[in-house]
C-alpha cells in the first residue's frame, strides 16, 4: 500500500507549531519540531512492505495545491495526519476536499483532539479512521495491515464507520507495545534534517524518543495525559546504540530528547555512565526535558549528566504560586524549582524554563509573582532560558473537564480555532485577555535584560556561540511580537 504521512500546509495566521502534540501555537518565526511519534510510524509502514511518502508541508514550506497533486500523482492509498483542537476544523476541510478529489483514498486522523472526541471527527467530516491514544505509529501499522491483508483485526482505539454509516469502534486503545522492538527511526525517509530547535547550539542536530511519556502523568494541563495513561521506556542501552548510529551515519552533534520526561533513577545512571564510556560525551551535546523533584533527589546525578554531555534540562515552572502547583496537580514544590534550577545551572547545565499564565483561578498579582521570579532566576543565571505560554485547556485533559464544570471558558468552547494562543481561552480574577497575553509577553522581554546581554556576551567563546546568540534573539523577538499581537 501506499501511505502517506502528512502535515498539509494550512493557511492560517502564521506558521502552526503542531507537531509533538503539545501545545499549538501560530508562530510569526516557524518552529519545527520533529514529529517523533509520525516518524516512528513512517518507519514501521516501510519495514512492513509499505510504500510510505512523508509530507511535511509545514517544515518544509510547501504548499496546499502541492500535498494534493502528491497525493493525486503518487496515487496515494492512505493519507494520515496528527491534529490537535486549534486546527481540527481546518484538518475537516481539508478531509473533505481530499474525499471530493479522490474518493477512493482512506484518511486517518490521529492525536489528542480525536482521543478526546473521536466520533466528533466522523460526525462532521469524512475522515475514514481515527486512531485514539498516543501509540499511533503501532497503530497505524495495526490499520494498514488490516485493510491491507483484512485478515487481521483493527487495532485497539481505532473508529471509522461501516458500510451503513454507523459509527464503530475496536475499543479502548493499549499502550502497551514493547518500545524495545522499534527499529531506529528511518531519518532518511521522515526528512529530519528538516527539524530544529531554535535553542539548538551544533549542526547536524537531530531527535530522539526513548519513553513515553512521563513518569507522574498527571498534570491536569497536559496534552500528553490524554494520550498516555503509563510510562515506558525503551532499555538504556538501546538509546545509546541510537545516539552511536546518529554519530556513525549523520555526524550529529547535539541530541535532543523529547521525551515528556527523560527516565530517571538507575537507568538515567547507567546512560550516563554508557555515554562517557563510549566516548559519545565528547563528541555530542545532549538535552532532555526532566521534572527538578528528580533531580533534586539525586544532586550527584547532575554531576555526572554533565559529564556524560548533557548541556540543557528542560523543565515546568508553571507557576510560582504553590496553590496553582498544587491545583495543576504537579507534585513539586515552588523551592524545589528553585533549587533544581539553582544546583544544575552551579554544576554547568543550562535550564529551560516553560511558564503558564492565565490560569482561571489566577489574579494580577500571582501572576506578577511569576513574572518576578522567572526574571529573578533569569538575571541570576539560574535559568538561561523561558518559554511562556497562555494555558489552553484542550479537550481530554483534567483542566478542560474543571471548566466545563466551573464555567471558566470566556467563549463557547466549540469555537476550537480560537484556542491557538492568540487570546485567553479561560477567564481570570481579574486580568483582561490583553493583560494576561502581555503577561506571557514580559516573561520574553527578560531577555532584553542587559544583566543577560551582558553574561552571554562574556561567554562568547565561538562563531559557534555568536550563531546561537543570534539565532535566539531573533526567536525572542518572535515570541514578543506574537504575545503583543493581542486580540483586535
Ligand atoms: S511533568 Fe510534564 S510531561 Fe509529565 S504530566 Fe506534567 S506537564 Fe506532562
Amino acid at each position: 500500500m501506499k501511505v502517506c504521512i502528512a502535515y498539509p500546509a494550512l493557511n492560517g495566521k502564521a506558521s502552526p507549531m503542531l507537531t509533538q502534540n503539545r501545545q499549538f501555537q501560530w508562530m510569526s518565526i516557524g518552529s519545527y519540531i520533529y514529529p517523533l511519534v509520525p516518524a516512528y510510524a513512517a518507519t514501521l509502514l516501510a519495514e512492513d512492505g509499505n510504500n510510505v511518502l512523508w509530507h511535511d508541508g509545514i517544515a518544509e514550506q510547501r504548499t496546499y495545491e502541492d500535498f494534493l497533486r502528491e497525493l493525486e500523482s503518487e496515487k496515494v492509498d492512505i493519507v494520515a495526519f496528527e491534529t490537535k483542537t486549534p486546527v481540527v476544523k481546518y484538518h475537516w476541510n481539508i478531509i473533505d476536499d481530499i474525499k471530493e478529489r479522490i474518493p477512493e483514498i482512506k484518511t486517518v486522523l490521529y492525536g489528542d483532539h480525536v482521543t478526546a472526541l473521536p466520533e466528533e471527527t466522523l460526525l462532521r467530516s469524512k475522515t475514514d479512521f481515527v486512531l485514539t491514544g498516543g501509540d499511533y505509529d503501532f497503530s497505524l501499522r495495526g490499520l494498514v495491515r488490516w485493510l491491507r491483508d483484512s485478515s487481521d483485526s483493527p487495532p485497539g482505539g481505532a473508529w471509522w464507520r461501516d458500510d451503513r454509516g454507523e459509527i464503530r469502534s475496536s475499543g479502548p486503545f493499549r499502550l502497551d507495545s514493547d518500545l524495545n522492538s522499534l527499529p531506529f527511526i528511518d531519518r532518511d525517509l521522515t526528512k529530519a534534517h528538516h527539524y530544529y530547535e531554535k535553542w539548538k547550539k551544533r549542526e547536524p542536530f537531530r531527535y530522539t524518543m526513548v519513553a513515553r511519556d512521563c513518569q507522574w502523568g498527571r498534570c491536569t494541563f497536559c496534552s500528553w495525559t490524554t494520550t498516555y495513561n503509563n510510562f515506558r521506556t525503551q532499555k538504556h542501552t538501546k538509546l545509546l546504540d541510537e545516539v552511536g548510529h546518529l554519530i556513525e551515519n549523520y555526524g550529529v552533534k547535539e541530541v535532543f530528547d523529547d521525551s515528556g520526561n527523560f527516565p530517571t533513577g538507575k537507568w538515567t545512571y547507567d546512560f550516563c555512565r554508557g555515554m562517557i564510556e563510549r566516548g559519545y560525551s565528547d563528541e555530542i551535546l545532549f538535552t532532555c526535558n526532566m521534572k527538578f523533584d528528580l533531580l533534586v533527589k539525586h544532586p550527584d546525578l547532575i554531576d555526572l549528566m554533565v559529564e556524560a554531555g548533557f548541556r540543557k534540562v528542560k523543565s515546568g515552572l508553571e507557576s510560582a504560586s504553590q496553590a496553582t502547583l498544587d491545583m495543576l496537580d504537579k507534585n513539586i514544590k515552588v523551592e524545589d524549582i528553585v533549587e533544581g534550577c539553582k544546583m544544575a545551572s552551579r554544576a554547568g547545565l543550562d535550564v529551560q524554563l516553560t511558564i503558564m499564565v492565565g490560569y482561571p483561578w489566577e489574579t494580577k498579582s500571582d501572576a506578577q509573582r511569576t513574572v518576578d521570579l522567572a526574571r529573578e532566576l533569569f538575571d541570576q543565571g539560574y535559568a538561561e532560558m523561558l518559554q511562556a505560554t497562555v494555558v489552553i485547556p484542550y479537550p481530554g485533559t483534567p483542566i478542560y473537564e474543571m471548566a466545563q464544570a466551573n464555567g471558566w471558558f470566556r467563549f463557547d468552547p466549540a469555537e476550537y480555532e480560537r484556542f491557538d494562543m492568540t487570546e485567553p481561552v479561560l477567564t481570570t480574577p481579574d486580568m483582561t485577555p490583553d493583560e494576561v497575553q502581555n503577561m506571557s509577553a514580559q516573561i520574553y522581554k527578560n531577555f532584553l535584560s542587559p544583566r543577560f546581554v551582558v553574561r552571554n556576551i562574556k561567554k562568547i567563546r565561538s562563531w559557534e556561540d555568536i550563531s546561537y546568540l543570534a539565532r535566539g534573539a531573533v526567536a525572542v523577538g518572535g515570541h514578543i511580537a506574537d504575545f503583543w499581537k493581542v486580540r483586535k
